[in-house]
């Protein structure tokens, strides 16, 4: 079958990736891609706008697309999934309706509590005064977001006072759009972040293996929030038990309330957690796709088939489908970022050395290049996700970061640190 993936970052490479194992998957077309996607065998890039829904199904009726599977959020909250399936088309990736649960927080923050889904308690505000008078009876940290998508530049954990008002204010400044059309006020959780990436037919959901990612741009956890500095799996820390409670407490009920709104969710339920230090899973944020880098470290531990797995999610049989199977071991990613990057960056850098990087093994998913006739150019912020699978995570690690010493390019910055505090040092 043709498969048409939709995105552009190390996520789509890793989904294409991963969807060309199997011995079903024809050919994948990537709109738009990215240079990894282009060199691939049976996979080429399509140059149309993730936002062109009329262009991609014009495309993927003409050429007998069988299933389109849908990366990014902006597209899925603006209803690509509900044009596509007026056309005919079968969609991996849940509705607008459903996508909800990412592009509102407020409205996340409602399903869960109908649902008592265990989360930071919070409330809700649509103007600044309000908000604000209501912020300095709050004690401190606490947490600001943006209501609505903000590319991860929407939330503040806010220590002081200071902080916290500057952020209200920033959220209804204009400079969010309609995403600062509320906001959220939060209580600071602690603990550790965990990521269940969870595939759901809208009525049984199955979680795929638990990863912790690195949002923050610097070494120990410091500086800006970014789309992810790296990632690993399994993570230890969601033990069996954990994920028994997860599916039980947050999952299910999730896709419960889901269904009593008469909501027909098919696609990726990512539950992003905080572990508390009484080691009670609370949630921090639903999304509604792939998480990356994530998928980068998931996608290559698993062993069942990706279009499998997607297919009984569109056609409602994942209730069916036997367990899903795993590699042993563990995975590790570390993403080659632009300097300057989450701020500003320059792109159009000569990329070297990635063949030299995959001899070993390792796989280089690329989330910001381009291929020209010159080479391949660095084209984003993040620029490669760098990911080696191991017997044990230090292997995987090891793997990860000599690949990366392969390549090249002018600004390239990675964080040396991907895997703390699991593994606290690592032999430079
Ligand atoms: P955006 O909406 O801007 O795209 P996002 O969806 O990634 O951002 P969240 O995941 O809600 O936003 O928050 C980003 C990070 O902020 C979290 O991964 C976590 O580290 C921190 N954070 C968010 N909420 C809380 C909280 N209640 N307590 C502690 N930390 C939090």
């Amino acid at each position: 079958m043709k498969v048409l993936v939709v995105g552009n970052g190390g996520r789509e490479h890793a989904i294409t990736w991963k969807l060309l194992q199997s011995e079903k998957v024809q050919q994948v077309i990537c709109i738009p891609g990215t240079g990894g996607t282009a060199s691939m065998p049976r996979c080429r890039n399509l140059a149309m706008n993730v936002s062109d829904f009329e262009g991609i199904a014009r495309f993927a009726l003409v050429n007998g697309v069988s299933l389109v599977v849908v990366g990014p959020e902006v597209p899925l909250a603006a209803g690509i999934t509900d044009f596509l399936h007026a056309q005919g088309l079968t969609v991996f990736g849940p509705t607008k309706l459903g996508a909800q649960i990412e592009a509102s927080k407020a409205w996340a923050k409602d399903l869960m509590h109908e649902a008592k889904i265990p989360t930071a308690k919070a409330s809700v505000f649509t103007a600044v005064d309000p908000a604000l008078a209501y912020v300095r009876t709050q004690g401190l940290p606490i947490v600001i977001k943006a209501d609505g998508l903000a590319a991860g530049k929407g939330v503040t954990v806010a220590t002081t006072l200071e902080q916290a008002e500057t952020a209200v204010q920033a959220v209804f400044s204009g400079k969010f759009g309609d995403a600062g059309q509320r906001v959220v006020v939060e209580e600071c959780l602690t603990g550790q972040e965990v990521s269940i990436l969870a595939l759901t037919d809208g009525i049984t959901i199955r979680p795929l293996l638990p990863a912790q990612d690195y949002k923050r741009i610097g070494e120990g956890d410091t500086g800006e929030n970014t789309g992810g500095m790296g990632a690993y799996a399994p993570a230890s820390i969601a033990t069996p038990a954990l994920m028994e409670r997860i599916q039980q407490e947050i999952l299910e009920p999730a896709i419960a309330v889901l269904r009593s709104r008469n909501i027909d969710y098919r696609g990726v339920l990512y539950a992003g957690l905080m572990i508390t230090p009484e080691g009670n899973p609370k949630v921090i944020e639903f999304n509604c796709r792939f998480g990356d880098p994530e998928t980068q470290v998931v996608l290559p531990l698993l062993e069942t088939p990706l279009d499998e797995l997607l297919l009984a999610c569109v056609h409602q049989r994942l209730a069916e489908q036997p367990a899903i199977e795993w590699k042993p071991g563990s995975a590790a990613c570390v993403v080659m970022a632009s300097e300057g990057y989450p701020d500003a960056f320059q792109k159009g850098k000569i990329i070297s050395g990635i063949e030299q990087a995959e001899v070993g093994g390792a796989m280089v998913f690329h989330a910001g290049t381009q291929s020209k006739p010159q080479g391949l150019i660095t084209d984003g912020g993040r620029v490669l996700g760098v990911t080696a699978i191991g017997d044990s995570l230090d292997a995987a690690l090891d793997d990860a970061y000599a690949a990366i010493k392969q390549i090249e390019f002018e600004g390239a910055y990675y964080r040396q640190d991907i895997g703390y505090p699991v593994r606290r040092t690592r032999s430079r």
